[in-house]
């Protein structure tokens, strides 16, 4: 997902408001193994048939089994137990959000079917919805968080991956998308036709999605290892898709070859919204975009343009291995999608600079979310997502940004190459199922040869605030210089501090404070650093500027001293920014000019 705040917010304020008189959660006691769903759409009307089947195995002894359905008129329900014995049975319960069937004393494997009529609402941004585009109607999806289970009943968590079998009945002017590639089309009576979508690979309900209308497809070459990539877009607009193909070709392979796991769902179309609630959502297979974000007329190309739709696609795209490949087992965790897809579109996008500026763009990001990081302005990375009202905040600001941070700073900590490694055994290990932070811990463990990164995980993901560190040098005659390095703030920090003649190394501070041996035969550096890399989420006080330093930094560790310095704001700051508002990086010069103002 992109682009989420302010819109999610005009969007979830439409439908705020309704009452739960259940947890918000469905139990462990039915668990879907397969969805299988057939939509007869004509964009042109207001309502859509549908029928579903679900697979279902049931683990409780509750006589009834409850699924996710919004807004859906429910028809006929049979109940098939093993290869042919069908029940007739009935909704018995419904609250605004879910229905509960009643299946007696079903144990094992058993099927719901369900057939019902959902509405395609023209004003909505999210669930089902259509809108009338140069004359001609269309119907879109928007699912994520909880809107799937408007356009079918579902178990619309998470946590419930699987495999879905679609097939939408359109009129034959008419094409439709969904997530799989399109595996037949059979002509039917009074001018409609069948499309039928290749089985997906296990999928969370709110990563479905589809499309109807009079679309155009602009083709463009397979990415990567192979994967046919296509932009799709209202009737009359394909040449405009050419840039978004452009960028995937760049873009998909960087992902695969730094995954180490080739794009997992088949086919990628972008394809090009009038409306959505987010800049861009990320369903595996069938992404959508708004418009302007994806779409740009041939003769209008430009570097900047091509640029921004590569991040983009960066994050989009990034989704596929983290979020889609490997989804978070609840909202919670949502900053594994949310956090991982910022990190990995700022290294992907870092592969286009010269070495000496990477990491500068999420530096600079960083710096944004550092500013607004306090309690009156910001909410943890990770809350509890427990009712409607709350799945409002599913998609802020900080699970983007400070989960980002956050993952470059454990980078930074565990070194790129076990970072790197952790991360493929994460992935490869909850290949098309569900992961939790305590998975992401336990990777990273055991490709660090033991580090334990949930103390700090859950400081930073936890609670509000940046940490604030000082550093000492204490020289005293006859003894071995050590840094004094101290917080105020509680939680765990891993600092990485580096000095004159002494190289990088990172220490886990606790405590308030903490003195660190310098090596042996160390004599008494003339500079220390305390963010090596800049990649610390915590900010340096700087009571001395380390202005013999300044050759010796990073651009990464100048642009971090630099906001370091903006935020203390005394005297020898303002010296050494006067120093670096003529660095030869526009970047970090133009930060330190800023911050003089
Ligand atoms: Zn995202």
């Amino acid at each position: 997902m992109s682009g989420a705040a302010s819109r999610a917010l005009a969007c979830f304020t439409l439908i705020a408001g309704s009452v739960f008189g259940q947890s918000f959660y469905l139990s462990n006691d039915a668990v879907p193994r397969k969805e299988t769903v057939e939509l007869t759409i004509d964009p042109a009307r207001e309502t859509f048939e549908g029928s579903v089947s679900i697979d279902v195995e049931l683990r409780g002894l509750d006589s009834t089994i409850w699924l996710n359905a919004k807004n859906l008129t429910i028809g006929s329900v049979f109940l098939v137990v093993g290869e042919d014995t069908i029940y007739p049975t009935e909704v018995i319960r419904r609250s605004d959000e879910r229905i509960g069937i009643e299946v007696g004393d079903q144990t094992g494997r058993v099927a719901i079917q369900i057939a019902y009529q959902g509405r395609l609402d023209d004003k909505a941004l999210s669930g089902p919805y259509r809108r009338k585009v140069e004359g001609e109607w269309y119907a879109y999806t928007t699912f994520a968080p909880i809107e799937a289970r408007r356009a079918f009943p579902c178990f619309d968590e998470p946590r419930f991956k699987a495999p879905w079998d679609i097939s939408i009945r359109v009129k034959r002017e008419n094409k439709a998308f969904s997530n799989g590639r399109e595996i037949s089309e059979t002509e039917e009576p009074n001018g409609w036709k069948l499309v039928e979508f290749a089985t997906t690979e296990p999928l969370p309900a709110e990563m479905v999605a589809f499309a109807v209308g009079p679309f155009d497809i602009y083709r463009g070459e397979p990415a990567g290892h192979g994967t046919p990539v296509r932009v799709i877009t209202a009737k009359g607009h394909a040449a405009e898709g050419h840039a978004a193909a452009q960028a995937t070709a760049a873009i998909l392979p960087r992902l695969e070859a730094y995954t180490g796991i080739p794009y997992a769902f088949g086919k990628l179309d972008h394809l090009a919204l009038p409306a959505g609630a987010f800049g861009a959502v990320e369903n595996p297979g069938l992404i959508t975009y708004r418009t302007r974000n994806l779409l740009v007329p041939p003769n209008q190309e430009s570097a900047t343009f091509a640029h921004a739709i590569r991040a983009l696609q960066a994050h989009e795209i990034g989704h596929q291995w983290f979020g889609n490949l490997v989804t978070q087992a609840s909202w919670d965790d949502v900053w594994l999608s949310e956090g991982f897809a910022t990190w990995i579109s700022n290294k992907m996008m870092d592969q286009e600079e010269p070495p000496e500026r990477l990491h500068l763009a999420a530096i600079a990001a960083r710096e944004r979310m550092m500013e607004v990081d306090n309690p009156a302005r910001s909410r943890p990375v990770r809350i509890a997502i427990n009712s409607r009202e709350i799945a409002l905040d599913v998609y802020n600001r900080v699970v983007y940004e400070k989960g980002a941070a956050i993952l470059l700073m454990l980078e930074g900590w565990l070194g790129e190459d076990r970072f790197h490694d952790g991360l493929r055994a994460y992935l490869n290990e909850h290949r098309f199922g569900n992961a939790t932070t305590d998975d992401l811990v336990a990777a990273l463990r055991a490709a660090s040869g033991g580090v334990d990164t949930s103390r700090v995980l859950n400081s930073f993901l936890n609670t509000v605030g940046v940490p604030e560190l000082r550093g000492q040098l204490l020289c005293d005659r006859g003894a071995a210089p050590r840094l004094r390095v101290t917080k105020a703030s509680p939680g765990a920090v891993p600092v990485c501090w580096r000095a004159d003649r002494v190289a990088s190394s990172c220490t886990v501070l606790e405590g308030p404070s903490t003195e660190i041996a310098l090596p042996t035969g160390t004599a008494c550096p003339a500079w220390f650093y305390l963010n090596s890399g800049g990649t610390g989420y915590y900010r340096t006080r700087w009571t001395q500027a380390p202005l013999l330093a300044l050759r010796e930094l990073t651009d990464a560790e100048k642009l971090t001293l630099v906001y370091d310095f903006r935020a203390s704001k005394n005297t020898s700051a303002q010296a050494a920014l006067a120093r670096l508002a003529s660095d030869a990086d526009p970047e970090i010069s133009n930060a330190a000019r800023e911050a003089l103002k």
